[in-house]
């Protein structure tokens, strides 16, 4: 069965000048060990489809089925297990990182939070994620300001895999990084594809960053999909 199965999903704002549907009636799934990427531009829909995936946003309709379980209508406890199965890394991890905790202590609170309550368990668990990154362990003393972006998108994934998703939504995971840094962290991200067997949601606008990762294409466009494609496809069809 896919990772992932969203049906009909509908995601929408309300203000007092009414209410805009961000996606409107998306369907689709992600296999196991899949790379999709989502491609279409600027305010169609991409980082509000990938939050009410992960919950952040309330579905108004429509069914996230993790892994057999559809979370779209779990709120609170009942939400809490399923949430692990599936973590988001942002552009700029850094607006997401708590400046004044030590790295070591903000993977360990994600984990007091998946109630993980043996502090030993925690602790490996930390080392174990920061070396699977490609972190050295004195990395967990340090604060967040002290990094380059390279090394923070390395710390935001780190956060993101401590619960052992077995879905990962990367909004332009690596969009604010130098040219350089950029092509280790995409590297960073097929490795551990295969190391945890990962599957992901790919969000980028560089076209070169999807067809290196992407096994499939998705296009949005004001809300909907209208395309997806092969990865192979991808500039033949252009
Ligand atoms: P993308 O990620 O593809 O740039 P978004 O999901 O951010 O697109 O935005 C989709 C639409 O929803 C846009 O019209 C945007 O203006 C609107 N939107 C996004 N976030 C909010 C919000 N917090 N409140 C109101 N409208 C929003
Ligand atoms: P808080 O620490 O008060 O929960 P946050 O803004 O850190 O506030 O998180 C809000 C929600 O976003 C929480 O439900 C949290 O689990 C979720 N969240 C935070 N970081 C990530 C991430 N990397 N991937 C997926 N969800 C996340």
């Amino acid at each position: 069965p896919p990772v992932l199965t969203v049906r009909n999903l509908v995601a929408q704002y309300s203000s007092r000048y009414g209410t805009i549907s961000a996606v409107k009636d998306v369907s689709f799934q992600i296999g196991r060990g899949e790379t999709l990427g989502l491609v279409g531009e600027s305010g169609c829909g991409k980082s509000t489809l990938s939050k009410t995936i992960v919950s952040l946003n309330r579905a108004v309709a429509g069914q996230v089925i993790l892994d057999g379980t559809d979370i779209a209508p779990l709120t609170g406890r009942a939400l809490r297990p399923h949430r692990a199965n599936v973590q988001m890394v942002f552009q700029d991890p850094y607006a997401s990182l708590n400046p004044r905790l030590r790295i070591g202590d903000a993977l360990d609170e994600v984990l007091v939070v998946q109630n993980v309550r043996d502090r030993n368990e925690r602790q490996r668990r930390v080392a174990a994620i920061l070396d699977a990154v490609g972190l050295p362990a004195t990395v967990a003393r340090r604060y967040p300001h002290e990094f380059s972006g390279g090394q923070r998108q390395r710390i935001g994934i780190a956060r993101a895999l401590i619960l052992r998703p077995k879905l990962l939504i990367c909004d332009e995971p690596v969009s604010a990084l130098d040219v350089s840094v950029r092509a280790q962290i995409l590297n960073l991200f097929v490795d551990l594809k295969h190391e945890f067997g990962l599957s992901y949601l790919f969000i980028s606008h560089d076209l070169s960053v999807i067809n290196y990762i992407a096994d499939r294409v998705m296009v949005m466009q004001k809300g909907e999909v209208v395309e997806t494609l092969p990865r192979d496809d991808l500039f033949t069809n252009a």
